[in-house]
């Protein structure tokens, strides 16, 4: 048989898979093997990992309303689908596996909202509704107390100093931008992002 590119791809193929196949047939298949396949199943949608100011962008795999699997987007133009180790081990901020590859719930991750007052030495859960209201209302009375329409001399500023916005680099920049609209029309002057954007 000539060595042609088509036969060269088809004998490579043939031999790629009948390795996997031999392999497969002398291993006892874990929980983690039928992971792999049910994404088949799983509903997409995209995310960027939060990890680092790098940003990049994620495939997450949902199966009746859990999360399944998350693997790198191979049409982000970042990361081209590869992650590092922090965004390849992402999928264990929810769940984690034993040593035979069964996945349980993290039984770290925080979901929900933890609150300490002023001097206080106690944490008290709070509801989601609570706490914006809670930010909203530090928001509004400390711009209301501190807010400058002019500097000393005389000069228009209309801001206040006494607040800061931090980004974080799981916004994309559509969200960076709607973020500053909201925080510039505040009269925030502090404004940063770990990836400066
Ligand atoms: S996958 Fe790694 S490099 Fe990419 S954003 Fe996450 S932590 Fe940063």
């Amino acid at each position: 048989m000539p060595l042609t590119r088509r036969n060269f791809l088809k004998v490579s193929g043939l031999i790629v898979g009948s390795a996997y196949f031999k392999k497969k047939s002398s291993t006892v298949l874990s929980a983690r093997d039928f992971d792999d396949l049910r994404i088949e199943y799983g509903e997409e949608t995209t995310s960027i990992c939060p990890f680092c100011s790098v940003g990049c962008g994620l495939i997450c795999h949902i199966q009746e309303g859990e999360l399944i699997n998350i693997e790198g987007d191979p049409d982000h133009p970042i990361n081209e689908g590869t992650l590092c180790s922090k965004g390849s081990s992402l999928i264990n901020l929810v769940k984690i596996y034993d040593q035979e590859g069964e996945g349980r719930p993290n039984p770290n991750r925080v979901t929900k909202v933890f609150y300490r007052e002023p001097y206080g030495e106690r944490w008290q859960v709070k509801d989601w509704d609570w706490a914006l209201e809670k930010i909203a209302e530090k928001i509004k009375n400390t711009r209301d107390r501190t807010f400058e329409e002019t500097d000393e001399e005389g000069t228009t500023v209309n801001r206040t100093t006494s607040i800061a916005h931090l980004g974080s680099a799981m916004v994309n920049n559509e969200e960076n931008y709607i973020f500053h609209k909201l925080v510039r029309a505040l009269g925030l002057v502090n404004i940063d992002h770990c990836a400066r954007l």
